[in-house]
């Protein structure tokens, strides 16, 4: 096979033993690489109701059999576990050099099993694993972790995967921050590492990375580099990054306000990547493979935050610190953005979770007493900094928020849940079902919660016509690009996240398959036999149920931790409050047809939301319920 190493890297902390096996080859067809190969892995060996922070949980890195090929925007890879902040499925993708760094070292996976009685780093150099001492880098911010082991290593290159001190408090959103700035942000990854007492994993690798068909690959590979350089939405993604959503989000009436009351910011354009980039950035940055540079360093020169030097905050940064709590001020988002990345938090979390408070605080709910003398407010940036400092080190109120709002409202009670924006415990990211009814289902249906990256479809924020109609046909496009209907959009949301899947899989960056798309699954179907020299990777239909397979998959992992229909809702804010103002002003989502259509799309029981036993016999997994 080409593009795997057929290696997967197993790292028992307990009994510190180090192992490799091959990757299986059931593995390889059923499911390409990974989420797939992390799903497969994660359900047979992390029993239902294990405890995500117990030493039973395991913590898994998955690359994909294009990961650190020339392929664009292959470096990405992910991190997988049962999530700490919502006991369900969690994932979180990660951008830069590690995905890469680990196949070059000979693995395709690394599983990280038990837990170390002291705190150690894994070091990985090629097949040279060892677990050290990391005593003395315990307590440290992630940047200065980083800096430490490449000291010790004496290898600038060694891509470091470090927490901070909030993984080590096992704050539920804690993340795992991949050199200084990348973060495996979502569902508290850095928490489960930080329970297993592992203050970073460190690779190095000096080999490669082979494919089957190498000079076709090649010249595919380098048409597609073409097709991104040339793509116009990509270059406006290199120029500005995801700033570039603040203006359309505010102009459709999405971009989410005070806590999701509204959709619209009245300075959203001190938020906007035509304010920031002149005044604040000093330079652009890329992750592997890729001509985009999406990232953006940026620098404050004046003001209370004068000096501060960070890479990002990307678009939900701006949301979570900036217009959702009401702060119209940029050096304030990337301060606070910077010390997420120290301290090792999810931005979107952390900031929902804040909102959360402010807006409890406003009805009355909580008061002083319960805040430690804080009267919370909108638009107080120096409340805001000094909130997320006291959250990474759980710190009087702040260790109450570090659970995240979903048990945070349930702690508190006293109708605070209504103020708790969240799917399955995951704060909502910077959309609104609303003005917007696909993501929506999404938020609603994703396996990690209320998430955007898994079948978020924009067709119906963005139109692209032409696009639209040549994949769905001309007599649905009406339905489908308008964002107050909810008919169709689980025929958009279910080929999107199918798409999302293989991408996934691969794993190549969001950007190259977002909305339109520069890839999609006939470009997929093309490459991955010359990648892989698997000749039914290039059926689409086949692709197609691989995808199939591993949504179904994530849900049966749920359904074991007792997920159903009744758990896929959005809060009452969407789907009884009318949108304020704005566009859509008046409009409010209507779940249950949207929800009806996507069970029915993907063979999943209408009343139960659960898998049939014919689907799962089609997919063959007949196994999850043996
Ligand atoms: S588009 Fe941005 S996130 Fe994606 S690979 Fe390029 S630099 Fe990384």
């Amino acid at each position: 096979m080409g593009g795997y190493t057929g290696k997967i890297l197993r790292v028992d902390l307990t009994n510190r033993r180090v192992k490799t096996q091959g990757l299986p080859q059931e593995w390889v067809s059923d499911y390409i690489g990974g989420d797939g190969f992390a799903a497969r892995l994660l359900y047979e060996e992390v029993p239902g109701g294990t405890d995500p922070l117990s030493s039973d949980n395991k913590l898994i890195l998955a690359t994909g059999p294009i990961t650190g090929t020339m392929w664009p925007m292959s470096g990405r890879c992910v991190f997988v576990s049962k999530a700490p902040l919502t006991g369900i499925w969690g994932e979180s993708h990660v951008g830069g050099f590690l995905g890469p760094e680990l196949k070059y070292a000979g693995y395709d996976m690394l599983v990280v099993e038990g837990r170390s009685e002291k705190p150690v780093y894994l070091l990985i150099q090629d097949e040279h694993v060892e677990l050290r001492n990391a005593a003395d880098l315990w307590g440290m911010r992630t940047d200065d972790v980083t800096a430490a082991i490449r000291r010790e290593t004496r290898d600038p290159e060694t891509q470091v995967a470090a927490i901070g001190p909030a993984g080590e408090k096992l704050v539920k959103f804690a993340a795992i921050i991949v050199n200084n700035a990348r973060a495996a942000g979502r569902t508290g990854m850095g928490a489960v590492l930080g329970s297993k007492n592992v203050k970073a994993i460190a690779v190095r690798g000096h080999g490669g990375v082979t494919v089957a068909r190498h000079e076709e690959f090649y010249k595919l590979a380098k048409e597609a580099h073409g097709r991104v350089r040339e793509n116009p939405q990509a270059q406006q993604m290199g120029i500005w990054g995801t700033w570039i959503l603040t203006a359309v989000k505010q102009e459709i009436g999405e971009l989410p306000t005070y806590n999701h009351r509204t959709g619209v910011f009245p300075g959203w354009e001190k938020l906007s990547g035509d304010y920031i980039r002149p005044r604040y950035t000093v330079s652009d940055r890329a992750c592997f493979g890729c001509s985009l540079s999406c990232k953006k360093v940026n620098y404050v020169r004046e003001g209370p935050f004068r000096g501060t030097l960070e890479e990002g905050p990307e678009y939900e940064g701006l949301m979570a610190f900036g217009s959702s709590l009401g702060i119209a001020d940029y050096p304030t988002t990337l301060k606070a953005n910077q010390i997420c990345n120290k301290y090792g938090m999810d931005v979107i979390s952390a900031g929902g979770t804040i909102a959360f408070a402010i807006e409890t605080f406003e009805n009355g709910i909580i008061t002083e007493e319960d805040t430690g003398g804080i009267s919370l407010k909108w638009g107080d940036s120096n409340q805001v900094i000094r909130l997320l400092e006291m959250i990474g080190r759980r710190e009087g109120f702040g260790d109450l928020l570090a659970e995240g709002s979903c048990e945070a409202a349930h702690r508190l009670g006293r109708g605070s849940e209504r103020f708790a924006m969240h799917v399955k415990g995951l704060e909502v990211s910077g959309q609104d079902g609303r003005t917007h009814r696909s993501i929506g289902l999404s938020h609603a249906t994703a396996a990690r919660g209320a998430d955007h990256l898994r079948s978020l479809v924009t067709v119906d924020q963005l139109g692209y016509e032409e696009v639209a109609a040549k994949r769905w046909g001309a007599d649905k496009l009406p339905e489908i690009i308008d964002p107050y209907t909810e008919k169709y959009k689980a025929t958009a949301v279910v080929e999107t996240e199918n798409a999302y899947c293989i991408r996934d899989t691969l794993i190549v960056c969001w950007y190259s398959v977002s909305w339109p798309p520069i890839f999609w699954m006939e470009d997929f179907a093309q490459m991955l036999p010359l990648a892989t020299g698997i000749e039914e990777f290039g059926r689409v239909d086949n692709l197609t149920k691989i995808a199939e397979r591993q949504v179904t998959l994530k849900r049966m992992f749920n359904v074991r931790e007792g997920i159903t229909r009744a758990d896929d809702r959005l809060p009452d804010r969407f789907t009884k409050e009318p949108m304020p103002e704005g566009p859509g002003k008046g409009q409010t989502v209507d779940l249950d047809p949207m929800l009806d259509d996507y069970y029915s799309l993907r063979g999943w029981d209408i009343e139960t939301g659960h898998p049939t036993s014919k689907t799962l016999r089609r997919l063959s997994l007949e196994w999850t319920v043996n």
